[in-house]
């Protein structure tokens, strides 16, 4: 593998990184203040092609490789994880099982919809009150057909982007019998009579990224909003996830970056004992290992994506990539706080925001624990 990007790639990165630079960076802090989603940046995104990454251009979207999709995110995790997560949501979770699996009329109404920017974005529920990592036991919202119709009851949690979104994909029990083929994944629009969405969630972090309750209550939608196969909901979503992990490890290694630049700088400014603190080794420590560890995430990063790219198996190399890097991303800001010393524990700084933010990539889309499990599942079965 070439590890260098291509000049296309490169001239991406620069035009993403530009972009969130000025319309998601400077608002970073207001957002996570305010709890309020940054609407004006996503309108605009929409042009650029960042709200349908994985969707063919035929559907409005950018159709951009996997491994520019991974930079994009990467870029906004540098500016926003509250932006960068909604904008990972809704590509990686909410529009990637429609472009994967869904019928020709799904992807004509839907995808040019929540790609322009014009509209509200895409959203996928899975975890439920009673079940996170253990979807193929724990689902119990489950939908039944009548006449031309799926019934929905039950509810959801920790839905990112419920409130902002157009259609809710929701992860849903068809087979009472249960077992790896009793699930489905049906698309909800969110404007469906009995779908209620809760309040925003209070969050340590990711304030400005609204996480959500949703209760379902006899939702009825088309028997064609269903995604793929009936009996494959399981299936689809663990491929899904396994693109929404790369996702993922983008941001943590975009959130990194900006943690270990702001902790350069402040390491050169900062003076104790005479001279900067970027002169004391142990500070030399802390910056070598975030620099090193941030090129190593973002090697293992772009081996996943180009994976991806290539038609390859890249479960496997998915999970190591969001396992390193969201706790590499986690150590990163821990020692930036540290090289800030009492400044870092003010939100005066950003480094504190970004420590809060970090913390849930090691949870969302499987947590450490379930990516370790992923990996050795792969490893004993002689991947
Ligand atoms: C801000 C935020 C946004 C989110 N966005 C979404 C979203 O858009 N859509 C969605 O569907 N979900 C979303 N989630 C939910 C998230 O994916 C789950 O929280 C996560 O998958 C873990 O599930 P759980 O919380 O039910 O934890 P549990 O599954 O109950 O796990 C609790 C603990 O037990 C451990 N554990 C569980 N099983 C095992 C095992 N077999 N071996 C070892 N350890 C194990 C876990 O690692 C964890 O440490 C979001 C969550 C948050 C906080």
């Amino acid at each position: 593998m070439d590890f260098d990007l291509t000049q296309e790639q490169k001239a991406w990165q620069k035009t993403v990184h530009e972009f969130v630079a000025k319309e998601v960076r400077p608002k970073a802090r207001e957002v996570d203040a305010a709890s309020e989603f940054n609407w004006d940046a996503t309108r605009k995104m929409g042009p650029l092609g960042l709200l349908g990454l994985n969707i063919p251009e035929t559907y409005g979207g950018a159709g951009v490789d996997s491994i520019s999709a991974a930079i994009a995110l990467e870029e906004l995790g540098w500016g926003c994880g509250s932006t960068a997560l909604a904008i990972a949501a809704h590509n990686g979770l909410g529009s990637t099982p429609i472009v994967l699996y869904g019928n020709e009329s799904l992807k004509q109404t839907w995808l040019p919809l929540v790609s322009s920017g014009k509209n509200k974005l895409a959203a996928l529920a899975l975890t439920e009150p009673g079940a996170g990592s253990d979807l193929q036991g724990g689902v119990t919202t489950r939908a039944v057909k009548d006449g031309n119709e799926w019934v929905i009851n039950g509810a959801k949690m920790w839905c990112t982007n419920a409130s902002i979104a157009e259609y809710i994909i929701t992860l849903v029990r068809t087979d009472p019998q249960g077992g790896s083929h009793s699930l489905s994944q049906i698309l909800a629009p969110t404007n469906s009579k009995g779908l209620k969405i809760g309040p925003a969630e209070k969050k340590m972090g990711l304030h400005g990224s609204p996480t959500h309750a949703v209760t379902y209550e006899d939702v009825r939608v088309p028997l064609d909003n269903l995604i793929g196969e009936e009996g494959k909901g399981l299936q689809q979503t663990l491929a899904t996830l396994d693109g929404g992990r790369v996702g993922i490890a983008a941001i943590s290694i975009g959130m990194a970056q900006a943690a270990f630049e702001y902790a350069l700088e402040y390491a050169r400014e900062r003076k104790a004992f005479g001279k900067p603190i970027a002169e004391q080794q142990a500070i030399q420590w802390m910056l070598a290992d975030a620099a090193t560890e941030i090129e190593l995430a973002r090697t293992m990063l772009y081996k996943s994506a180009w994976l991806k790219e290539q038609g390859r198996s890249y479960g496997k190399e998915a999970a190591m990539a969001k396992l390193f890097a969201t706790e590499m991303a986690e150590r990163v800001c821990r020692n930036a706080i540290q090289i800030h010393g009492g400044y870092g524990y003010s939100s005066e700084y950003p480094i504190e925001r970004i420590y809060r933010d970090v913390r849930l990539m090691t949870i969302g889309e499987g947590t450490s624990e379930i990516q370790r499990m992923v990996i050795a599942r792969r490893l004993l079965a002689g991947e």
